[in-house]
């Protein structure tokens, strides 16, 4: 039973519920058993040269959703990135590259069946060190993190089709920095296509998000390949700097915030060092008249509270056709308010914790500012857990283009609505903005379709859906999301070198 209630009150803290015991909306709870985690309170260590080192100091990463420590991690110094990078340099001009691809490719299969093995205890992992709905971590994250490993472990001895005409060669060592938001899938995005080429690597895991990165290491470790192919760094936005700028690594892939990105970008100046930088997004999701309006709701609601609206592809952006505003705000907002805000490991979770205290000092920072700047709040009624990082899912109506919730990437569960009246404002409106990654266009109209997600400039555009991720479909963004594309043929050029004309070819 949903309760219909207007809120445009700031977010209640009930004090007589007890401490963090979360009311699933209704729903009886439906936690799932941590105890398979075997948690322990040894200091987690950095993988480099197929061996499990000390860093140079340590740190903890918490649970979100309660704000308790859950394990220590270490921190890599400079000394712990030149090894990374020297174990990195070894593995690729011995073992790794005597390797026949073939073989290659069968650890990698082997890899992505051992993490389909081990599948629950990475869900509820990513969960506890992330705040993400155990729903996601077990549906989306994991499958799709395994289906990136098959995907490009199938690629590993085909390589000569994935470039006619060309002998492509890896390019040597290759740096990788992912962020917090899907911590294993995006070490899987990076990984697999790094490996399937013959790379070798080192991969540095966000600071609140180390733990899957190195249950992950674990599993390379079983699933055999050789020592050195694989190094993960854990650590702070300081290692990644040293790493990103280490004169040993040929190629820099990074995922994060478009500020670093083009810090990075601009370290790389004048150097040979390939790159690739996944960066920010601020998506137009477009919703015509003639929509299907009740799918196109859910496609909102998946658009912007998809993982606490930590997605740089969220909808963020709602561009609504006038003549059906009314109708989509009064559904959205009953929609949202049967959505279950909590214990991220409930199974009836729809939306978990803010990821970590700054996220979440972000998130407020930011609805603050749109509510001066003159725009309407309204946030879901759900009541919100006493201990940890939450932030209630949140409407902006009377948004203009120059309101910083619309132009600046919030990165939670804050949806900026404005509406148009003919497809060339919804185009203009949806282009006026830094970023390029995604968007969404909702329309019964198949013409409607091509024109409208022709003439958006962004990287993926989706048409009756909203994030559908698929390996073999390359991802990434024009503008300050970013510069080059992961996933599908376009993610294996990014690491392979394409200048060798086959003998038959020259
Ligand atoms: P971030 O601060 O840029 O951090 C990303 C990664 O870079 C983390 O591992 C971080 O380490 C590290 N880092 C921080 N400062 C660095 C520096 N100066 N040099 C090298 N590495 C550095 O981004 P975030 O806040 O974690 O992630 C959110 C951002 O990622 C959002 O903007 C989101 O849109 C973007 N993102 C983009 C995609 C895409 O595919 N386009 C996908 C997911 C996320 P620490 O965590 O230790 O600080
Ligand atoms: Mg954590």
């Amino acid at each position: 039973m949903t309760t219909k209630r207007k809120s445009t009150k700031p977010h209640r803290r009930t004090a007589n519920a007890p401490e963090n015991s979360f009311v699933a909306g209704g729903f009886a709870p439906a936690p799932e058993d941590a105890s398979i985690l075997r948690l322990d309170t040894k200091p987690r260590r950095l993988l480099i040269g197929g061996k499990w080192v000390a860093g140079a100091s340590t740190r903890e990463t918490i649970n979100p959703a309660t704000g308790e420590p859950i394990a220590t991690f270490a921190i890599a110094g400079p000394k712990q990135v030149d090894a990374a990078v020297a174990a990195a340099r070894r593995a690729y001009e011995g073992e790794w590259s005597a390797l026949p691809a073939a073989e290659r490719g069968k650890l990698l299969f082997r890899l992505a069946r051992l993490l389909q093995e081990r599948s629950r205890e990475f869900a509820v992992l990513e969960s506890l060190d992330g705040g993400k709905p155990i729903r996601e971590s077990r549906d989306i994250d994991i499958p799709l993190a395994a289906a990136h490993i098959f995907h490009h472990a199938g690629w590993a001895d085909k390589l000569d089709y994935a470039a006619p005409g060309r002998r492509p060669r890896p390019l040597g060592v290759a740096a990788q920095i992912i962020p917090w938001n899907f911590p294993l899938l995006m070490a899987a995005w990076k990984l697999a296509p790094a490996l399937a080429t013959g790379n070798t690597v080192v991969l540095k895991p966000a600071e609140t998000t180390p733990l899957t990165a190195l249950l992950l290491g674990q599993l390379i470790e079983e699933a055999g390949f050789p020592p050195g192919v694989v190094n993960i760094l854990t650590g702070a936005g300081q290692t990644g700097a040293t790493l990103a700028a280490h004169p040993g690594v040929d190629k820099i892939a990074f995922t994060g915030s478009t500020a670093v990105g083009k810090a990075i970008q601009r370290a790389l100046a004048g150097s040979q060092k390939r790159y690739t930088l996944e960066l920010g997004g601020k998506a137009a999701h477009i919703l015509f008249e003639d929509c299907a309006i009740d799918q196109a709701v859910e496609g909102i609601i998946n658009g912007i509270f998809f993982n606490q609206g930590h997605v740089c592809c969220a909808g963020s952006r709602l561009f609504v056709q006038e003549g059906i505003a009314d109708t989509v705000i009064r559904k959205l907002k009953r929609r949202i308010e049967t959505l279950v805000v909590g214990d991220p490991l409930d199974k009836n979770t729809d939306i978990g914790a803010i990821n970590s205290p700054e996220q979440l000092e972000r998130i407020q920072e930011l609805v603050a500012a749109g509510k001066a700047e003159g725009a309407e709040c309204w946030q879901g009624p759900q009541t919100l857990p006493r201990r940890g990082c939450w932030f209630a899912p949140t409407l902006f109506t009377g948004c203009s283009q120059s309101h910083r919730i619309v132009r600046e990437e919030i990165f939670g569960p804050v949806l900026a609505i404005q509406t148009f009246r003919t497809p060339a404002e919804a185009i203009e409106k949806a282009n006026n903005t830094p970023f390029g990654l995604s968007g969404g266009v909702w329309t019964d109209k198949g013409a409607k379709i091509f024109k409208v997600t022709g003439a958006l400039r962004a990287g993926v555009i989706w048409a009756n859906t909203f994030n559908k991720f698929d390996p073999s479909s390359p991802f990434g963004g024009y503008k300050e999301s970013g510069i080059g594309r992961e996933g599908g043929l376009h993610g294996l050029h990014a690491y392979l070198d394409l200048h060798h004309q086959s003998p038959t070819m020259s």
